[in-house]
């Protein structure tokens, strides 16, 4: 492993401490040529602090491109001494923090499908006892804040004293806006639980479309993130992985530029910034919470079909009783009146069954 000169940690710990934090550059590393030429162009727009590209690829499904391997590692080298900017890789086991260590790489990031692993989480965290690199951990896929501080407790019990956390967004089943729903509100808990850590929020992963990109780094900004890592490829159409949340360089650029930077001044706008992220919060736990009752009318609908099918009334009065009381119970300990829960249920009920109403009579 080549030593790291105590000047060459200060400079990557300048750029660490740097807010906005902006990580950019390919999902993959494909090519020397690709890879060089990302570089190169994110070099240019000056909107970037540190160079990323996915060396290994843990995938969904076998047969799709599982990354370029450690032969990519020469081409991140590279890039850094063309652009003087420094790199970033995912790692997922102890092989691979060696390698990257090998190459001088300057920031390692755990992805989501890592930090899951308890077991691939020790072992990483194995590979960092005694080596001074900065280490970002995204969340798991799955919305589990334990898991999330389990990774994090992993990696700074084996010395690491950089840690900062990757919101990526959260796995959930069948198609929604996002490839990977936000839940800020679980990124706004591990903020609170880890005070002082650097959290930088994902828009690629999160969004999985290029579209949306603004609007999610905004949001991020809005809600008090420390900086951004976001996808870009000189060719995104072309891209070996994630082709569609991808973007070319130049409008990585605008998107940087194009966001509303908050600072804090005066005390009346710390009191406004303040109020606006509550705001930006309830906001966030609104869509949410339409968005399940939405799927709950689903679910209703086929039961609705299925009751239609087997000639049975829509009212059970057994089963609305039994969802009453689940929810009362539920709700008390939660700090919810039985008055409210009683009429939230009663709006959510007749709003079933009058989608049930119109299947059984269609
Ligand atoms: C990535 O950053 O390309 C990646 C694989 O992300 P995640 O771990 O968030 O899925
Ligand atoms: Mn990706």
């Amino acid at each position: 492993m080549q030593q790291q000169t105590s000047e060459q940690k200060k400079s990557i710990i300048d750029v660490w401490n740097k807010r906005p934090l902006i990580i950019s550059g390919p999902c993959s590393a494909e090519t020397e040529e690709q890879v060089l030429a990302t570089a190169t162009q994110l070099a240019a727009t000056g909107k970037v602090d540190v160079l990323r590209a996915g060396i290994w690829k843990p995938r969904t499904r076998p047969g799709s491109f599982e990354g370029i391997g450690a032969k990519g590692l020469p081409w991140m080298a590279q890039a850094k001494k063309l652009t003087g900017l420094p790199i970033a890789v995912e790692v997922a086991n102890a092989k691979q923090v060696q390698d990257a260590l090998h190459f001088d790489v300057d920031i390692l990031w755990i992805g989501a499908r890592t930090t899951v692993n308890p077991f691939s989480m020790q072992e990483v965290a194995d590979a960092l006892k005694g080596v001074d690199v900065p280490v970002l951990i995204k969340n798991p896929i799955n919305p589990d804040l334990e898991l999330w501080t389990g990774a994090v407790e992993r990696v700074s019990r084996a010395g690491v004293k950089e840690i900062g956390l990757i919101h990526r967004g959260f796995s959930s089943y069948g198609n929604t806006e996002y490839r990977n729903a936000p839940m800020w509100h679980l990124a706004i808990e591990m903020k609170r639980r880890n005070p002082g850590m650097m959290m930088i929020c994902d828009p690629s992963h999160i969004c999985g479309r290029r579209d949306i990109l603004m609007d999610i780094s905004q949001k991020a900004i809005d809600l008090d993130f420390d900086g951004l890592m976001i996808e870009s490829h000189i060719d995104p159409d072309k891209a070996w992985s994630d082709a569609s949340q991808q973007v070319i360089p130049e409008r990585l650029g605008e998107i940087i530029s194009g966001i509303q930077w908050r600072y804090e001044t005066t005390t009346e706008k710390e009191f406004l910034y303040a109020l606006e992220k509550f705001r930006e919060q309830i906001n966030q736990i609104d869509d949410e919470l339409l968005l399940l009752i939405g799927q709950r009318m689903k679910i209703a609908d086929m039961i609705g079909e299925f009751k239609k099918n087997n000639s049975i009334t829509i009212l059970q009065t057994n089963r609305w009783n039994e969802i009453l009381e689940r929810a009362f119970n539920k709700g008390e300990a939660l700090g919810l009146s039985k008055d409210f829960i009683t009429k939230y249920f009663d709006a959510v009920h007749m709003e079933s069954i009058n989608h049930q109403n119109k299947i059984m009579n269609s």
